[in-house]
């Protein structure tokens, strides 16, 4: 499959439109550039890194639009790219790296000392410097300099060899590699490139880390596919997010933490973010309080659903059903299948809640190194069990009810803490929430919910609180316990990290 070299083949139809932009360093590159990065990096790795077909390349650094050569320069060769989440610490790390086993690891400045200590716990492993290489390390560009790149196409590659790999937000539990292949790639594609109709004129801004799905697919992965151009922030700034927003791009796609950031800037307004023509959101649930103040500047936010399992599109909400169904994650996108299912795998009634199933082009092959959780999430018959708990209404559109793990039972009835901290989040005085399961004597477990509370409010007392949940919700959903925190506990993707939360309440 000659796509699988997308950037061979951009470079010949495309070869001068502009691809790729680095926002701190101003570097920008067309698409026959792009490609000839990508072709050093291949040849690079193999001339002067000592590494063959199969093996890893792990990244650890800031997002940067290099880190797009090094991807697609993977491809060309064969490697498999593993970007390292740079908010882990050491030990963290180590384990990944075991994991993945990479023969080199290419690394920015601001993470020397981490790449330093990652070698002489997991060595032997070859130091790229991005930044200026010390004593005993390869210096990125002078390597990428000193080389002859293959700008031609590489036709034989297999799209269903893996390609990078994705350690999961380990939101549940240990980070996974989930292995990403050619073929999730163009499915992917397919189902966001078509749902928000890409072109070859859109310019998108990334703000999301490139060690997830959503940074590099949704949709930096997509416009190279159409020849549009992407501007690569090296981290999430508000400010500047809203001066490119306002000034260059035309889509643009954040984690609901993002879409909150920006709205609480003094300098949002939907006037000035006019220009930009689709919005996009995923990762979590975008609360209603945060979509409709969108929805009243003028702004339309479509909401996804997706995985690190699914490349990621699975659901896409239409945009002229942001108003009339906001909360839903929409439909199901072109090629992909979904089923909702109960405990023991029969289809539930249209409008009850079970677990959500999905198939397609667009499913891993796998995790790396773990066929039993491979064979746990991914059945014979090519049903990968999400995990989640999904709903769909009457006119087709879904509705992501919560994580199966963490529901809880209280007196015998399921209570999904999503539901509870929707009625929360409505509170005018709170500003975040997240409710967990904990053991109770007599109920078997119950809520408690842990919020935040706006700076400019009094903090409301749990008797106002527990009120509050009583008007609107059945006794049994209502927290016994709130506490209130300065910030609940969040991983890279701006997700609240409900493990932490469980074993603080169990204490
Ligand atoms: P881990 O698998 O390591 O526990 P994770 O599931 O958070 O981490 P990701 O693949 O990044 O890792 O996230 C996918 C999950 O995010 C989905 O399974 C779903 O639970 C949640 N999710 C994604 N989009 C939405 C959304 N729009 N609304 C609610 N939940 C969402
Ligand atoms: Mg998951």
């Amino acid at each position: 499959m000659e796509m699988f070299d997308l950037l061979a083949h951009r470079a010949r139809v495309s070869s001068d439109r502009p691809a790729l932009e680095d926002l701190e360093s101003g570097e920008h590159y067309n698409y026959a550039q792009f490609n000839e990065r990508a072709a050093r990096l291949a040849a690079a790795a193999r001339d002067h890194w000592g590494l063959e077909e199969g093996d890893r390349l792990a990244y650890l650094g800031h997002s940067r639009a290099e880190f797009f050569a090094m991807l697609f320069g993977c491809a060309k060769a064969g490697l498999i790219l593993v970007p390292l989440n740079w908010r882990l610490a050491v030990p963290e790390l180590e384990v990944l790296v075991e994991d993945c086993d990479p023969g080199a690891l290419i690394f920015g400045a601001e993470f020397a000392d981490a790449a330093a200590e990652l070698q002489q716990r997991c060595g032997p492993l070859t130091l790229v410097a991005l930044d200026g290489a010390a004593d005993g390390q390869r210096d990125y560009h002078r390597d990428l300099a000193d080389t002859r790149p293959d700008l031609t196409a590489h036709p034989d590659r297999d799209p269903d060899t893996p390609w990078y790999l994705l350690y999961t937000s380990g939101t549940t539990g240990r980070p996974k590699g989930v292995i990403q292949t050619f073929r999730m790639m163009l499915a992917n594609y397919l189902n966001i490139g078509l749902a928000v109709n890409l072109s070859g004129d859109d310019v998108l801004l990334n703000v999301l880390p490139l060690f997830h799905t959503a940074g590099i697919n949704l949709y930096s992965s997509a416009v190279f596919m159409v020849g549009g151009s992407v501007l690569v922030a090296r981290a999430f700034d508000p400010d500047q997010a809203l001066q490119v927003l306002e000034k260059r791009a035309t889509i643009f796609f954040g984690v609901p933490a993002v879409y909150q950031a920006l709205l609480d800037h003094p300098g949002f307004s939907g006037e000035r973010l006019k220009g930009v023509r689709s919005w996009g959101c995923g990762g979590a649930p975008l609360s209603l309080p945060v979509a409709q103040r969108y929805v009243d500047a003028g702004i339309r936010v479509r909401t996804g659903m997706g995985m690190t399992e699914t490349g990621p599109t699975v659901f896409l909400l239409d945009e002229d059903k942001v108003i009339d169904k906001i909360g839903s994650v929409g439909r199901p996108q072109l090629l992909t299948e979904v089923r909702i299912v109960d405990r023991d795998g029969r289809d539930v009634p249209p409008g009850d809640a079970g677990e959500l199933l999905i198939r397609g082009p667009n499913i891993t092959p796998g995790y790396w190194n773990r066929p039993d959780a491979t064979a746990e999430a991914i059945r014979a018959d090519g049903w990968l069990h999400s995990g989640d708990v999904a709903r769909c209404d009457e006119d087709g559109q879904y509705f992501i009810v919560d994580r199966w793990k963490d529901m809880y039972i209280s007196g015998g009835e399921n209570v999904y803490p999503a539901e509870v901290e929707k009625v929360l989040e409505q509170h005018p005085a709170i500003a975040e929430v997240a409710v967990v399961g904990m053991p109770d004597d007599k109920w078997g477990e119950v809520g408690k919910a842990y919020y935040g509370v706006h700076a400019d409010r009094d903090a409301p007392d749990p008797e106002a609180l527990r009120a509050f949940c009583r008007e609107r919700l059945a006794g049994y959903k209502v927290p016994k316990a709130f506490e209130r925190v300065d910030a609940l506990p969040r991983n890279a993707l701006g997700k609240v990290t409900k493990q932490e939360l469980r074993d603080h309440a169990k204490q």
